[in-house]
């Protein structure tokens, strides 16, 4: 083990910033959302509906009347006498408190060549669709027993009840029966909600079917655009177009199973035009209400994958309009959150879950894991000592380049946020509150990290 991590490469013209506040975060398949933190202690974000205010905290949303907020602006404040009914009614309480998070990587390889992808170590060599990766590892049985043990002495240690488990890569189905056996071998420790995400292109119907046998809840597959868009960015690593195939693996998967999904569209300008086809076509091979949509731009981690698209009131205009028709399809739009709730890297040290790599080590984020010289420990011997892990540990989207001021970013996920808030109320998409509680609705599809 390296005494010091080495730095993840960085293109010229990025540079490190503060860690971003909000998440909604996958891997490789990044799924997160950013925006400047909300002042200490004024934790909740409070959004302009419009006819009303949307609280959120964590995955939970509350509608409240005009006069439950005072001011507008970059500052709204909840009056007391609404904080006191929200808190009540156990809206400010941690859904997760008593869940030990874990994400598995199950192979860190991937069948695509996607060249933006945060575990390259560089950008594919020209007119190539395989660019350098980070080691290649794959889950094995005994590793899974070392997992599960660790996993359960941190619950122990940790008073957890209950874990929950993210099915993680480079793309894991690559590694089906280490999937399925990681889903198995957690059971016994109380797992209450299981995820993976993949590029769904291995996914058969059988596997679909083993998966949620196993206890898989969710699916979060990335798209890249309509159709022509993705075909030239989200390749197989010998440049084979993925799309159809994507396409038929999912209304296969859709028919077999109860699964829920998300689709993540990676958004740049080279596909923002014609995401509307992409819609129609998820919204082809979908069920109404089991499918939610995440747009969300891609991010230069330090490779130099440029994107001209950034945090502007058009780039707002244009994701609300998709986020209609997304609605008018029968889908759920996430809504970001703080990323001070990531089960991972908020707090030091991993009370609050772990993210383990297919050999073993154990990292604070996704975006190092299987990073040389990232490693924070093991399964087997556990943390390493603070003082070696500190400048290790590091918050989501610790290395991307901005997309616009944090105000830009932050008037940016206001309006988008509140106008799919108001969307989906009118279209009856949030959960009523559960008798006796707060005045709070709550999203049916939880934007989760
Ligand atoms: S599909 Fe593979 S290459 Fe593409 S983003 Fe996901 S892990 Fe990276």
């Amino acid at each position: 083990m390296t005494s010091a991590p080495a730095p993840l490469p960085l293109g010229p013209t990025t540079q490190r910033q503060a860690p971003p506040r909000f998440s909604a975060r996958p891997a490789g398949e990044a799924t997160l959302t950013r925006q400047p933190a909300p002042p200490p202690g004024t934790e909740v974000r409070l959004l302009r509906g419009r006819d009303s205010w949307w609280a959120v905290h964590g995955n939970r949303v509350a509608r409240l009347p005009l006069a439950a907020v005072h001011g507008e602006g970059p500052a709204p404040t909840l009056t007391p006498q609404a904080r006191a009914a929200l808190a009540e009614g156990r809206f400010f309480a941690s859904p997760n408190a008593d869940t030990y998070a874990v994400t598995v990587l199950t192979a860190t390889a991937c069948n695509l060549g996607c060249s933006y992808c945060f575990q390259n170590t560089a950008l594919p060599p020209p007119g190539s669709s395989a660019p350098p990766r980070i080691r290649a590892a794959t889950l094995t049985s005994d590793l899974i027993a070392r997992t599960t043990a660790f996993v359960q002495r941190q619950m122990s240690r940790f008073g957890q009840g209950q874990a929950s488990l993210l099915l993680f890569g480079g793309e894991p189905l690559l590694n089906p029966v280490g999937a399925v056996r990681i889903l198995r071998a957690l059971q016994p420790l109380n797992l209450v909600d299981a995820d993976i995400v993949t590029n769904g292109v291995l996914l058969t119907p059988r596997l679909a079917g083993q998966l949620t046998a196993a206890g898989l809840r969710r699916m979060q597959i990335t798209f890249d655009g309509a159709r022509p868009d993705h075909d030239r960015i989200r390749v197989t690593r010998d440049g084979r177009a993925t799309y159809d195939k994507i396409l038929r693996n999912v209304a296969d998967a859709v028919r077999r199973t109860d699964l829920s999904w998300t689709f993540r569209v990676n958004v740049s300008h080279r596909n923002i035009g014609d995401l509307d086809r992409l819609i129609e076509d998820l919204a082809s091979v979908t069920v109404p209400g089991r499918t939610s949509l995440h747009l969300s731009l891609v991010d230069d981690v330090g490779l130099g994958y440029d994107n001209a698209v950034g945090y502007t009131p058009g780039l707002a205009d244009r994701f609300i309009a998709l986020h209609a028709r997304a609605i008018e399809y029968g889908m759920t739009i996430p809504v970001s959150k703080p990323l001070t709730a990531c089960p991972y890297c908020s707090t030091f040290g991993g009370d609050g879950g772990a993210v383990i790599n297919a050999d073993g080590h154990l990292y604070s984020c996704w975006e190092t894991a299987g990073r040389e010289g990232w490693s924070v420990g093991d399964v087997t011997d556990g943390y390493l000592p603070a003082e070696t892990i500190r400048s290790r540990w590091v918050p989501c989207d610790y290395d991307i380049l901005p997309h616009g001021s944090d105000e830009q970013a932050r008037e940016f996920f206001d309006r988008v946020d509140a106008t799919a808030l108001d969307g989906m109320y009118a279209a009856g998409r949030l959960a009523a509150p559960a008798p006796g509680r707060a005045p709070a609705v709550e999203p049916r599809s939880a934007h989760r990290p």
